[in-house]
């Protein structure tokens, strides 16, 4: 069903939107319900929401929230969403740049924190880096991004899509797709399909490694020539190739290998192997 709310508020202000902003606004009322139902927000939630745009999504999830506090890069956006929320008091604005946030700020003492956004899609995988690597309390983070992105993230060992995105969020949470969304429900329409993707956040990472920059750094240099063998690719590091084939064959891992073909436990099981090499 088509929100004309979103364009009527884009008419009532005359906001002219910023393409290099990702400026892609939701005007589909089912894709706002399938994204906040598909996040669970409920009344013990406090939800982060990036990018509110003119507030078709953050309207829904004041409803359901106990607050949402919403951060805005463009400063064009911040009194029309002032005006337009403002018989919610639970509300709250933030005009900064996401990547620059330490969410902390925002987040405090909350308890039942999530995060919710349709993420504009020039910063999408600098921004999932970012909330992921931080190590914030969010209990999950539920995202509206190009679709490509979303099968990548979602992604096992053996495909074409799976790669250094796909083991970085698989370190830190258990995906789930929700849904397509075509580019009929946004306005001006985007020239890709988008799908929204829930990132539930595990108590404790996937796998137990000695040293976290080490293991992100391996699959990093794995992936760097994902057509290469891993003897080829893992040249990359800054340790010699003994010491790489040598943990390679401890951990039955055949070095004539690609990336592609790791599953995290062995990507676990090789860096720790090489940390205990290079500490030995
Ligand atoms: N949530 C709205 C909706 O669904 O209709 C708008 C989503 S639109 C795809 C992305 C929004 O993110 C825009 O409002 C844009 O101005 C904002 N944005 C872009 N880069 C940003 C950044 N680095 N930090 C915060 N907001 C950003």
């Amino acid at each position: 069903m088509n929100y004309n709310r979103t364009q009527d508020i884009v008419k009532k202000y005359g906001f002219r939107f910023t393409k290099s902003l990702g400026q892609n606004f939701l005007t589909d009322e089912s894709v706002l319900e399938d994204i906040v139902s598909g996040a669970s927000v409920d009344k013990d939630d406090f939800v982060i929401e990036i990018g509110p745009g003119v507030g078709a999504l953050t309207r829904e999830l004041l409803e359901k929230a106990k607050a949402v506090c919403a951060v805005e890069i463009d400063n064009t956006l911040i009194p029309i969403l002032k005006e337009e929320l403002k018989e919610f008091p639970n509300f709250t604005l933030i005009n900064d740049d996401a990547l620059k946030i330490d969410f902390n700020e925002i987040i405090k003492d909350e308890k039942s924190v999530k995060l919710v956004a349709n993420l504009p899609y020039y910063v999408t995988t600098p921004i999932v880096v970012k909330l992921l690597k931080e190590k914030y309390p969010f209990k999950s983070i539920t995202i509206m991004i190009q679709k490509e992105v979303a099968e990548r993230m979602n992604a096992s060992a053996g495909g074409k899509d799976y790669g250094a995105l796909s083991l970085l969020v698989k370190y830190y949470c258990k995906t789930e797709i929700i849904r397509k969304v075509s580019p009929a429900c946004f306005v001006p329409q985007p020239k890709v399909e988008s799908s929204v993707i829930k990132l539930e956040i595990l108590e404790k990472p996937a796998v137990n490694v000695v040293d976290e920059k080490l293991f992100f750094e391996v699959i990093k240099s794995a992936f760097s020539m994902r057509r290469k063998t891993l003897s080829n690719s893992l040249k990359n590091l800054k340790y010699p190739q003994d010491i790489i084939l040598s943990a390679l064959e401890n951990c039955g891992i055949d070095s004539r290998r690609r990336a592609e073909t790791l599953s995290i436990e062995e990507f676990a099981a090789l860096s720790d192997e090489i940390a205990r090499k290079v500490n030995d």
